[in-house]
């Protein structure tokens, strides 16, 4: 490609309304332009990036066996009302009626559309199992629309979905997607872990991420380090403590804790620690209220108790006025003991040892003190259910966590039957009985992956994109465009290494060296070749690396084929 006339405008300037650095850098080196809020253009340069992460994604699509389709972007409201989803993903789905008044919406992923193509084609176990996949724009009327195509409302996805007869069946081919995923985040060149993770919309019974290690990244993650244990913080296991303080219980007491609104205060008047006394949070939940509690340093982590309840949502009831008709007291003295016995009480796993402890005592300026569990409280559920601490241990090895920040590049999900159950999919088996199919889905975020390899590979000069994804292998910089000499071999060489099917972009523009320089880095090219009369005087042309290593290649008395063999071969080694 020759850069005068390649559409490519660089910034100098940093984009005001920008904050992360993949944002910045995407702007600034002309890969995309914003049309408006989570809507993107992808010009030359940015399409070009885009396009070879998803050939690396469709050839692991196709090396583990799955076969490429491709579904409606525009789906009828019908299908997502059989699965109840129009509902339950509510105002992130873009929505749209046709002339005649019927219901549509833009897909935000496509469940639906592929268990109605397959209810109707998959009828016998000899069809099974199967995988197809389909690389396709998603939409999502996110509430928080940012960091450029990082979230975006219009996106590039890979989404696979696989049908099966059996769960063993479901697990081989979860295990190859799996390793497929592990293939395509290697290749592109990033840091990635695999982490535990909550199903959400999707549903299902188990589902792992994919994270891309970055410090500016949104999700928190925690890994062991000695063993392979590791999770999305939203989800995550600790090591339950044991620790009692060994006392037989003590007389309930209900004691004046006057004006005192938290558990500081409390525990100060009170002389304790403060994690014993115990803090009860009330929540709604599709099946009526719950109460939670948590230790006095802990806090409530609502995906658990989500996930815990099969609840599709859990809101805390947050109103004063509310939480005094429901518990008869204000926030600072609610407690579990003379709750409503509609209310389930759902306790941390790590306040099960403690006895003696402090609870609100659901009449304002009072707490309970010496509260024990069996004796003061019944039919108390133990859960996993408080946030994940730093310091806290791994559940499966004792280790201590560490928290890391990611980006999430991919998911995949054991579906089980929720899909072909609500939209009667089913296939007939060997003894003639009908079955739900179980499933499987897998996404890729393609689009999103871009600024992932980003945040992994830049530098104060620009981006420095990794082998597999870089849009061009080396850049030819004549320097002098009025010297002949340097002028014709740039011409020869820019050629010769495309004969040689090498991505070459040739600067060609009437442009100061320095200028030329820094657009190649800030672009991210991984090698530049630089061609000038001073050196061609010496009879070399310099060959420089992203890294900053520098090389000489001899030109005198050689051949234009032997010189591109040379580069070619300082190409390969920089990838
Ligand atoms: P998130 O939690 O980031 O909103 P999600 O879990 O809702 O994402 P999935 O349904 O798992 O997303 O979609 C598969 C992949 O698509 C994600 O792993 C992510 O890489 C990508 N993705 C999801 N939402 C967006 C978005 N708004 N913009 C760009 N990529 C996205
Ligand atoms: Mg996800």
């Amino acid at each position: 490609m020759r850069l005068s006339n390649y559409f490519l405008p660089t910034l100098k300037e940093t984009p005001a309304d920008a904050e992360m650095e993949s944002h910045k850098l995407m702007l600034k080196a002309g890969l995309i332009r914003k049309v408006t809020a989570g809507i993107y253009d992808y010009l030359p340069l940015g399409f070009k990036v885009l396009n070879s992460i998803e050939e690396v994604v469709r050839e692991e699509m196709n090396r583990a066996g799955a076969q490429e389709i491709k579904l409606p972007i525009i789906q009828p409201a019908t299908l997502w009302k059989e699965t109840g989803r129009w509902e339950d993903f509510g105002p992130e789905m873009f929505k749209l009626a046709d002339r005649k008044d019927r219901e549509f919406a833009l897909g935000p992923t496509h469940e639906e559309i592929i268990t109605d193509m397959v209810r109707n084609e998959l009828n016998s176990y000899k069809d099974l199992p199967l995988v197809l996949f389909q690389i396709n724009d998603k939409y999502r009327d996110e509430i928080r629309p940012r960091h450029g195509v990082m979230r975006s409302r219009e996106f590039l996805m890979k989404d696979a979905y696989s049908f099966h007869a059996t769960q063993e069946s479901l697990d081989e081919t979860y295990e190859r997607m799996y390793d497929a995923y592990a293939r395509i985040f290697d290749r592109l060149g990033l840091n990635w872990v695999a982490v535990e993770a909550p199903t959400g919309l999707m549903g299902g019974s188990y589902s792992q991420e994919f994270m891309a290690l970055a410090d500016e990244g949104g999700e928190e993650i925690v890994v062991c380090e000695s063993c392979d244990y590791s999770s999305n913080v939203e989800i995550a296991k600790y090591e339950v403590s044991s620790k009692g303080d060994g006392k037989g219980p003590s007389k309930l007491k209900k004691v004046e804790t006057p004006g005192m609104e938290t558990v500081e205060e409390v525990a100060e008047h009170l002389g304790i620690s403060s994690q014993k006394v115990v803090k009860t949070f009330i929540y709604r939940t599709d099946d009526g209220l719950v109460a939670a509690l948590v230790g006095g340093d802990d806090d409530i982590e609502e995906m658990k108790l989500i996930n815990h309840l099969g609840t599709k949502k859990a809101e805390m009831v947050s109103s004063q006025q509310e939480i005094k008709e429901i518990t008869g007291a204000n926030f600072g003295s609610i407690g579990p003991v003379g709750l409503d016995d509609d209310i389930p009480v759902y306790a941390d796993l790590d306040v099960k040892s403690f006895t003696n402890f402090t609870v609100g005592a659901n009449e304002d300026g009072y707490h309970l003190t010496n509260v024990n569990w069996e004796r003061d409280l019944e039919d108390v559920n133990f859960i996993n259910l408080r946030k994940v601490n730093r310091g806290d241990s791994c559940p499966e090895c004792g280790s201590e966590l560490e928290f890391h920040k990611s980006i999430e590049v991919g998911q995949i999900f054991q579906l089980g039957t929720k899909y072909s159950d609500s939209l009667g999919g089913k296939y007939q088996d060997e003894t003639g009985n009908l079955n739900p199919y179980i499933m499987g889905c897998y996404g890729i975020g393609i689009s999103r992956l871009i600024p992932a390899v980003i945040q992994q590979n830049y530098d104060s000069r620009g981006i420095n994109w990794t082998s597999e994804v870089t849009p061009f292998s080396a850049e030819l910089i004549v320097l002098g465009s009025e010297d002949e000499k340097s002028f014709q071999l740039g011409e020869k060489l820019y050629e010769e290494l495309k004969k040689r099917n090498y991505e070459i972009l040739l600067d060609d523009r009437e442009t100061s060296p320095g200028f030329k320089f820094n657009d190649a880095d800030l672009i991210g090219i991984p090698v530049k070749i630089i061609i000038g009369p001073r050196g061609l005087e010496n009879g070399v042309l310099e060959v420089e690396f992203r890294s900053g290593n520098k090389e000489e290649i001899e030109v005198e008395n050689r051949e234009i084929e032997q010189i591109a063999e040379k580069l070619g071969e300082g190409i390969s080694a920089s990838a």
